[in-house]
């Protein structure tokens, strides 16, 4: 049996059933999932799920789909936490720790969210997807619409790194390279799916990528004896890690897992493209579109998010930070990573370390503090563009 109740609107008070497919809510805004929460209180308690499968699905009551043979899964999440004890010291930090996403199918924490919103697809006979996507969504995306027997229509910028292009096309994903960025390639979709029974996956267009991508808030619970980190370093282009870890959050303060304070919630973005942290620096409550974005780190290149209200909303209340670094400090935090825990991290994992650095700089983090840095997809996607910069 499923506890989902109802999709929501995030902004207007309008909410629709989960028996239909359905991308924004009619106001424009995203749909968030909600759950009978005080029923699932009352019949599950947190340490059922110790002895469940090492993947995201063991905390499924708290997920769209309820039923094992309606989930498309390849093991994605139950990522590990690693101690990052050579870097803490390097820093001199106590408890820092790296959730290390690269461990997930196709590379990338993309998997979780994919994993959820392609089983929930299936389960309302969808048959055809499409997304924009600077390469690793496109990658799980296809990756899980090919396990489910669907098809997917992809459309990425031309710089996209190639091993994003041949690993679509390998699942059997259809690939349309954009002259332009991730907007450019969403607006094309939108032409090339005009009297078609495509599906649109874009980020937070579809409620349930977000509810799989909230699974890494509670397994940070979970993986840490049920105790939230002090701070979490993100790197953060459309937002929903930083949105579904909040809504996890609060899920689980209402299921009587967690207490106590939340943690710090931090958002990483390069100088080339910080559409989020100008927001924030400026106190706004919507960003404005970067013109000409720039960056190696391309999950992070998003000029515009549509969920923007929702994860300046989530660093405020979190009394977090957003933080803008340079190209260079990326590069030199990959090897500093790479070569300090043996991790190699894509590049949006070498943002988060650079961020963390200002934070210390700025006297933002205490020594003491258990501090998360996301370590979001694998450095192997990357070494094209790597190999420019790096060797
Ligand atoms: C998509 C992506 C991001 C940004 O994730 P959001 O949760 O959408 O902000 C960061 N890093 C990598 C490697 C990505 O693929």
């Amino acid at each position: 049996m499923t506890f989902l109740e109802k999709l929501e609107c995030t902004r207007c008070d309008a909410s629709y059933s989960p028996d239909q497919p359905h991308n924004l809510c009619r106001c424009g805004a995203p749909l968030f999932a909600r759950y009978r929460l005080q029923e699932i209180k009352r019949r599950l308690k947190r340490d059922h799920i110790l002895i469940r499968p090492p993947n995201m699905w063991r905390y499924r009551e708290i997920l769209p789909i309820a039923e094992e043979k309606d989930i498309i899964s390849l093991g994605e999440g139950f990522t590990p936490l690693i101690p990052a004890q050579n870097l803490g010291q390097k820093l001199g930090l106590e408890n820092l720790w790296i959730k290390d996403e690269s461990m997930n199918p196709t590379g990338s924490f993309k998997a979780r969210g994919m994993s959820a919103a392609i089983s929930m697809a299936k389960k309302l006979g969808i048959k055809e997807v499409c997304l924009p996507s600077a390469g690793n969504a496109a990658g799980a995306a296809a990756a899980y619409s090919a396990r489910a027997g669907m098809k997917t229509f992809v459309f990425m910028p031309k710089d996209t790194e190639f091993c994003f292009v041949s690993e679509c096309k390998s699942f059997g994903a259809e690939v349309e390279l954009v002259d332009g960025v991730i907007t450019d390639c969403a607006a094309r979709m939108l032409e090339r799916k005009k009297g078609k029974n495509w599906f649109d996956l874009s980020t937070l267009k579809e409620p349930y990528r977000v509810e799989g991508k909230k699974t890494m808030g509670y397994e940070l619970a979970e993986q840490s004896g049920w105790r939230l980190p002090d701070v979490i370093i993100y790197p953060t282009g459309g937002g929903t890690g930083i949105i579904g870890m909040w809504k996890a959050f609060d899920e689980m303060e209402r299921l009587g897992w967690v207490q106590g304070k939340k943690p710090k919630l931090v958002c990483v973005q390069s100088e080339g493209c910080a559409p989020l942290v100008k927001a924030f620096e400026e106190a706004k409550d919507f960003a404005e579109e970067w013109k000409k974005p720039k960056t190696i780190a391309s999950g992070i290149k998003v000029p515009k998010a549509i969920g923007d209200f929702l994860i300046l909303k989530a660093l405020r209340e979190s009394h977090g930070a957003a933080i803008a670094v340079s190209e260079q400090e990326i590069l030199n935090s990959v090897r500093e990573i790479a070569q300090a825990e043996g991790i190699f991290p894509c590049p949006e994992g070498g943002a988060a370390l650079a961020g963390l650095r200002k934070l210390i700089e700025e006297n933002q983090v205490r020594r003491d503090d258990k501090i998360v840095l996301f370590n979001t997809g694998t450095g192997l996607k990357y070494v094209e563009s790597l190999k420019k910069l790096l060797l």
